[in-house]
This record gives structure tokens, C-alpha cells and sequence, in this order.
């Protein structure tokens, strides 16, 4: 089968992998929709080639299966990134990210993927194939369930910094929330996709600076949560800058070790440093709820590509001129 594999140095090739096989109690699914994430961006632009393919929010349609439970040939199936080893605690209550036996996933920017059942989400008629992959993956799955944890509520103002997809979701989720948003994001083109998803207020570093810009419009009211989406100590640093008395700071973007003064950035304001780790697999329902009840999932995603254009997929994806991509192998 074809799949993509990142080369390094902001190089990606279509190559040839061998064709999965379901184990016992899974299934072979051909990939329709696979979605580009911005963490994939440190393989890209890695000065080394990755070993395997790519890819980590997917859905497509079940080709066969060996002794499933439920599932069978022609059902869809979106495909959590996160494979619990569906035996322990965690995993009988649908925490698959809390396993402490996880098992390695197929990546799957590819024609085919083999998985265990129990990590396939079925998808009903009414859930296209992108609003799929987003369901099922990042896409809506991280800002979904940072909020399940950050609870903001109507009226409160809430920064999300960085506006690729994953900050694009969660400013989505949070006007939907009725939270006031305020985007900070470097390219006019997402802020721009960031009004679109219900940002009340942008802001661009390039051109103004973020903390007095985000106290101008905060006009002496606290900021009651900052997300950090864009995975730099820098940002972070800004997050905790920006963020009001009391208030929460939601890291959702894979960091590298940052330093944080814990008595002056976090004590002396009663500060909340809080992190957020993709989506548990029970969450699943309550997101399709809130899509059927007008989420309006869909405006995520901007920019298609066939599998064999993925060097140009990740090409525009990298220089921020999409907002969520899809690759349809
Ligand atoms: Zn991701
Ligand atoms: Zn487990």
C-alpha cells in the first residue's frame, strides 16, 4: 500500500509500506480521510527521516475483519489515536490515555490501517468524512476535552494563543461555550479563520504587542483562561503574562522542559497551571451530540489533498496558509 513517510528537512514522500492485517478481534480499515497535525511538524521539519509512516486522525470504511465483536465489512469508523490496551481499568472506562499499556499505533497517513476494535469509533450516515476525522481525533477532541476540564462559562474571557487547528478548535469550542475569545496568533490569514470560529477579539504580535493589546480589550476584567496551542516555552511564558488573577493557564500543545516560577507566576496569583491530553474515548458521544446540536465541527477543516500531493499538503500546512488539512488516500 501507499503511505506517506516524512523525510526530514521539510520533505515528505509517498513510499511503499506493506499491507496491514487485522489481528484477532480487529479490523483492516482503508483510510478516506486522514487530517494533518501540527505536532507532526517537528518529524517534518526533523533534520532526520521518521521510521514509519505518518498520521494520527483518520476515518475510513472497514474492508475486513477477524472475529469482531460488533463491527463488520462497510461499516465507517473513525480511529482514536490513542490504542489502550482494552484490558485494564482505564481502558474498561474509556480512558485509553491513562492505559499504562498502551499499544504502538499504525500511523495513518495511508491507504490502510489494521486496529483492534476497540479503538474504532463507529460513525453514523449523518457524520461526513471530515467531521469524522475531527470527532475522532485532535481536531475536536483536544479542545473538547480541555474544556472538560476548564469549564469556562458564558461571558468569561478566555485567551487562546496559536491558531492552527488545534487553537482554531478550541476557540470553536469555547465561543460555543459562550466564553468571549480573544485570538493571538502571528498570520492574519487564521486570524481571520479564528473570527470565523467565534473570536471575538484578535490580536498579532507582529503588530502590536499581545499583553498590552489583550489588557485593552480586557479593560481591567481577569482573563479567566489562556490555552496554550502553539507548544513553545515562549508562548507559555506569554500564556502565564496574559492570564488573569486566579485564572487558568490549559497547556494543549506538546512542549519541550520550561521553566516556571512557580512563586511569582503562579503562588502570588493563584494561578492554575493545567495540562490536557487528547480525548478519552467515552467523550466520543457527547461530541457527536454537540456536532448534531450545531457545533459547527465543519469549519475546521479548509484545504483537501490526494496522498500523493502530501509534500504539498504539508507544505502549505507548515507556512500556516490552511487552517485544518485533510489528506484522502
Ligand atoms: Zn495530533
Ligand atoms: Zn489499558
Amino acid at each position: 500500500m501507499k503511505g506517506l513517510r516524512m523525510l526530514g528537512g521539510g520533505r515528505v514522500a509517498v513510499e511503499t509500506f506493506p499491507d496491514p492485517e487485522p489481528a484477532q478481534g480487529g479490523a483492516l480499515v482503508r483510510i478516506q480521510a486522514s487530517g494533518l497535525c501540527g505536532s507532526e511538524l517537528h518529524g517534518y521539519r526533523a533534520d532526520h527521516a521518521q521510521s514509519a509512516n505518518a498520521g494520527h486522525e483518520a476515518m475510513g470504511v472497514v474492508v475486513e475483519t477477524r472475529g469482531t465483536a460488533h463491527l463488520k465489512v462497510g461499516d465507517r469508523v473513525g480511529l482514536h489515536a490513542v490504542w489502550g490496551c482494552g484490558k485494564c481499568d482505564w481502558c474498561a472506562q474509556g480512558r485509553y490515555t491513562w492505559c499504562q499499556s498502551k499499544l504502538g499505533p499504525s500511523p495513518f497517513h495511508a491507504e490502510y490501517v489494521a486496529a483492534p476494535e476497540h479503538v474504532l469509533l463507529p460513525l453514523a450516515d449523518d457524520i461526513s468524512d471530515p467531521v469524522g476525522v475531527l470527532l475522532s481525533g485532535d481536531g475536536l477532541g483536544v479542545p473538547w476535552h480541555a474544556q472538560t476540564r476548564l469549564k469556562t462559562a458564558p461571558g468569561d474571557l478566555v485567551v487562546i494563543v496559536g491558531c492552527g487547528p488545534i487553537g482554531l478548535g478550541n476557540t470553536l469550542v469555547q465561543a460555543d461555550a459562550g466564553a468571549e475569545v480573544i485570538a493571538v496568533e502571528l498570520t492574519d490569514y487564521r486570524l481571520g479563520l479564528a473570527r470565523q470560529m467565534g473570536a471575538a477579539h484578535t490580536v498579532n504580535p507582529d503588530q502590536e504587542d499581545a499583553v498590552e493589546a489583550v489588557a485593552r480589550i480586557a479593560a481591567g476584567r481577569q482573563v479567566r483562561a489562556c490555552i496554550e496551542a502553539v507548544g513553545k516555552p515562549e508562548t507559555l511564558r506569554l500564556c502565564l503574562k496574559l492570564v488573569g488573577l486566579g485564572g487558568t493557564v490549559m497547556a494543549v500543545g506538546e512542549q519541550p522542559a520550561t521553566p516556571v516560577d512557580i512563586s511569582e507566576e503562579l503562588i502570588r496569583r493563584d494561578i492554575t497551571l493545567m495540562g490536557s491530553w487528547f480525548f478519552h474515548f467515552r467523550e466520543f458521544a457527547d461530541m457527536a451530540a454537540a456536532y448534531r446540536a450545531g457545533l459547527a465541527v465543519d469549519r475546521l477543516v479548509t484545504h483537501t489533498f490526494a496522498l500523493d500531493d502530501g509534500d504539498r499538503a504539508f507544505a502549505e500546512f507548515a507556512a500556516g496558509r490552511t487552517g485544518k488539512a485533510m489528506l484522502t488516500p
